[in-house]
This record gives structure tokens, C-alpha cells and sequence, in this order.
């Protein structure tokens, strides 16, 4: 799967809910099927970094709205992102293929720290880098830090899979039955549309920085390593 001179390199988010087929904690099978459509990807030359949500555990602003202070919340909401990488990471080990987590917030027993020239080593030989606890920093989400991350890895594409919707459309498909699907579009547009698809902050960072941005829904099986092999499925973002 050689993209120009180098083999292809995706960053691939996936949101907690996902992780949690749900509900609250983790859904074993949903997990598994992740892990083993990142594996085929990787054993067809895709070099993969995956960043973990972690909304199936703690979302910060949930509970600050009940009344917690926001920032401990925020890390609550980290800690929750760790639990889906290990989980995420046993099942790709499973599946054949070696992984690493690196987290934003230090915890050595459990997990190599954020060390981006180490990810792209990891990447280079095959290993899939899970990237745990966000940012480090409250008042962020792992929809950024997955731009953030695709950046400093050096990611031809930043992967966003979704729950319930498979693409990017004119308007929320749930509320508005007129939505129609686009197959692609600028960030500017996103923007300027307020489309909440992905968080502002995402678009902006990946428009500022030219990264493209590939939306797809995960329904379909089998549509993680279509969109990692890069199939174009879902909806493109781009400048
Ligand atoms: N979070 C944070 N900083 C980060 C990433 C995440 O504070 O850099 C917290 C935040 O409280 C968020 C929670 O972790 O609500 C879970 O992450 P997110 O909501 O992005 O997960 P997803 O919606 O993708 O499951």
C-alpha cells in the first residue's frame, strides 16, 4: 500500500462509544473486531496509530455539569481513554500484531509515555501505537489530540471512525430527514457550517496544518481497514 515514496501512514480515531457498543464499560466483541480489522491493515503494509476516546467511561464536561470541578473531571475522562487502549491494545496482540500504548499522563507500569519519535519507530517496524489519555490537558478532547498527534507522527490521514453516521452531511441525518451525504468538502465549509461531526478545534488544526481528514462510518463491517487501506469511503475533508 506504498503512498508516494513511503508506505501509507493513518492516524485512526475512534471514539469511546464505540469501545462501549453503547454502553457504560467495554463491550469485548466490539473491541475485538477493531483490533483484528487493524490487523489486516498493518499485515498489508499500513503503518498505524490509533487514538482512544474515552466517552464510554467519564466525558469532563458531563460531569462538571453535575457539579465537578471541570479539570479533575477532564482527568477522570483521561483515565478513562487508558482503560480502552489496554483493552484495544490486548486485542491487536491477539490478532497477531504487535502494539504499544504511549499515554499523555505518565503511568510506566501500564504504559510508555508520549515519546513521538518512539511512535514513529514503533510505526516503521510494524507495531500499532495506541495513544492513551488525550493530550495530558483538561479542556481538550481526543478529537484534537488526534490532529495533534497525525501532525507529530508525520500521518498521511487522520481516520475518524463513527458511530451511527457514515460520513459528514448537510445537517444531523438523526434530526433532519432532507440531510444528504457529502462526499467531500473544505474545512473551511465545516467550519463555517458549525458541522459537529468532529470538534472545531480538529478542523481547525488539520486546515491550518493541511492534514486530511477522512470521516466513515463504522456500520459496515470491514469499513476500518477500507478506510485504512485507504478506500474512499465516508466523506473527505480537506483545504
Ligand atoms: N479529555 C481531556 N483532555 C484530552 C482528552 C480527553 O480532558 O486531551 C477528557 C475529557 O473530559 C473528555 C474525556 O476525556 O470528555 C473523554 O474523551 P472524549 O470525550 O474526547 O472521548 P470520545 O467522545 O471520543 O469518546
Amino acid at each position: 500500500v506504498a503512498h508516494g515514496t513511503h508506505p501509507r501512514r493513518v492516524l485512526l480515531k475512534l471514539s469511546g462509544e464505540v469501545f462501549g457498543g453503547g454502553s457504560i464499560g467495554l463491550d469485548p466483541d466490539v473491541v475485538s473486531d477493531a483490533a483484528r480489522q487493524i490487523a489486516e491493515a498493518v499485515r498489508a503494509g499500513v503503518q498505524v496509530s490509533v487514538v482512544v476516546g474515552g466517552g464510554n467511561f467519564f466525558r469532563g464536561a458531563e460531569l462538571s455539569s453535575r457539579g465537578m470541578d471541570r479539570a479533575r473531571a477532564d482527568y477522570m475522562g483521561m483515565l478513562g481513554t487508558v482503560m480502552n487502549a489496554l483493552a484495544l491494545q490486548d486485542f491487536i496482540e491477539k490478532a497477531g500484531v504487535p502494539a504499544r500504548v504511549q499515554t499523555a499522563i505518565a503511568m510506566g507500569q501500564v504504559a510508555e509515555s508520549y515519546i513521538p519519535l518512539r511512535a514513529i519507530r514503533h510505526m516503521e517496524k510494524n507495531r500499532v501505537v495506541v495513544f492513551g489519555a488525550g493530550a495530558g490537558l483538561p479542556y481538550f478532547s481526543t478529537d484534537t489530540v488526534s490532529a495533534q498527534r497525525a501532525l507529530e507522527t508525520h500521518c498521511d490521514e487522520l481516520l475518524v471512525g463513527k458511530n451511527g453516521v457514515d460520513g459528514v452531511y448537510t445537517a444531523d441525518p438523526r434530526k433532519n430527514p432532507d440531510a444528504r451525504r457529502l462526499d467531500q468538502l473544505t474545512y473551511e465549509r465545516a467550519l463555517a457550517d458549525g458541522l459537529q461531526v468532529v470538534d472545531a478545534s480538529a478542523f481547525a488544526l488539520c486546515r491550518d496544518n493541511g492534514l486530511t481528514m477522512r470521516v466513515f462510518g463504522m456500520g459496515e463491517p470491514g469499513n476500518i481497514t477500507r478506510a485504512l487501506l485507504g478506500e474512499r469511503i465516508g466523506t473527505l475533508v480537506s483545504c
